[in-house]
């Protein structure tokens, strides 16, 4: 029997974030410090077996209906591909994706593919080598470029980009970006930075906010809505000089959406969060560890997602960010 992941607020959820592991292979300067993180002992993390059976309450009892995989970096774990032809196996019309930063997935997108995942979120914010190695802290534009377009070749499309821009650094990059988002057939989408990084060094005055990311686009593109309203999918979305090409804008921070909000997430040691923002988790590591049936583990899920809050509350002068980082929840 299904049960939907309600909460209080009317909204229901039934797109999954899988965080598969919190360590990574780049280190973005808004999203951890250079010398990385005290990452998850190894036995804090799931097996392949505990993610996938986790997965398989979210799909065939509570309602799930896409499921994304991200990290830290999904790509290193080994599990991956496995993982993503266990998760299809549920269902064939279960939407499937990937968030990465590209890095070694040219020699993984066909497997991927094969595995029948759907499409790839790749995270790019220049394609200037200097600002990519000042952003990530490492060289490796050119690993991201190969597996954009392997992924593009293996059909894992469309290939989305994601792009934060950061003030001083890369923000002259927005047109740069979207037309090599173009000409390549990628959609691009900018997020607005948020509170979650591991150092707690965001800044609301240093954010690129959306209205600037328009700004700066409409210098040399003309844009106009592609549709209303957005409903639950958080980029607003424009087309690119009349279509078919489009541009998104998540603009977290100053356009909150959380009363459409359709997502639940599950990091990598198991805990259920009801919001990225979220100062609370169910464990439900511990209780399957502790032998809880399928029964036990999807009421605690149901549980969890019945106190999700009606927004994430960074505006409010109360706000707190949440312990944990971007990288250990799964963005
Ligand atoms: N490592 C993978 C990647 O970079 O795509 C997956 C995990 S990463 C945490 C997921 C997304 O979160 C990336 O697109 C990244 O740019 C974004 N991100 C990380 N820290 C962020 C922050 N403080 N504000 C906004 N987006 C952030
Ligand atoms: Fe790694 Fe992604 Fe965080 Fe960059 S944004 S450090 S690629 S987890």
């Amino acid at each position: 029997m299904q049960r939907p992941l309600a909460d209080a607020y009317g909204r229901v959820a039934t797109d999954l974030r899988v965080s598969l592991t919190d360590r990574c292979n780049l280190r973005c300067s808004y999203c951890m410090p250079a010398e990385g993180l005290d990452w998850m002992p190894h036995d804090e993390v799931l097996t392949d077996d505990e993610v996938v059976r986790l997965i398989t309450i979210g799909v065939r009892r509570l309602g799930v209906r896409e499921v994304r995989f991200t990290g830290g970096e999904p790509l290193i774990r080994r599990g991956l591909v496995d993982i993503v032809r266990r998760t299809r196996a549920l269902d064939d019309g279960l939407e499937l994706s990937v968030t990465t930063n590209a890095l070694g997935l040219e020699r993984n997108a066909q497997a991927l593919a094969e595995a029948g995942l759907d499409r790839v979120n790749i995270s790019l914010d220049t394609l200037d080598p200097a600002r990519f190695a000042t952003i990530t802290r490492r060289d490796r534009l050119d690993d991201v470029l190969r597996g954009a377009k392997a992924a593009h070749n293996a059909g894992l499309t469309p290939v989305k980009i994601n792009a934060v821009l950061l003030r001083g650094v890369n923000d002259d990059d927005a047109c740069d970006l979207l037309h090599w988002s173009i000409d390549h057939e990628y959609e691009l989408r900018f997020i607005e930075q948020m509170p979650l990084d591991a150092q707690h060094d965001w800044h609301r005055e240093q954010m690129v906010t959306a209205d600037e990311i328009f700004a700066k686009l409409a210098r040399e593109f003309t844009l106009t809505p592609a549709r209303e309203p957005r409903g639950s999918a958080p980029a607003e979305l424009f087309l690119v000089d009349g279509g078919p090409a489009t541009v998104g804008v998540i603009a977290s921070v100053t356009r909150p959406f959380c009363g459409d909000c359709d997502r639940v997430r599950l990091t990598a040691d198991g805990q259920v969060r009801n919001c990225l923002f979220a100062r609370e988790e169910s464990d439900l590591r511990a209780a399957m560890r502790s032998d809880a049936s399928d029964d036990e583990l999807a009421d605690r899920w149901v549980a969890a997602m019945a106190r999700k809050l009606p927004g994430h509350g960074i505006n409010d002068p109360s706000f707190l960010q949440p312990d944990r980082p971007m990288s250990a929840i799964g963005g």
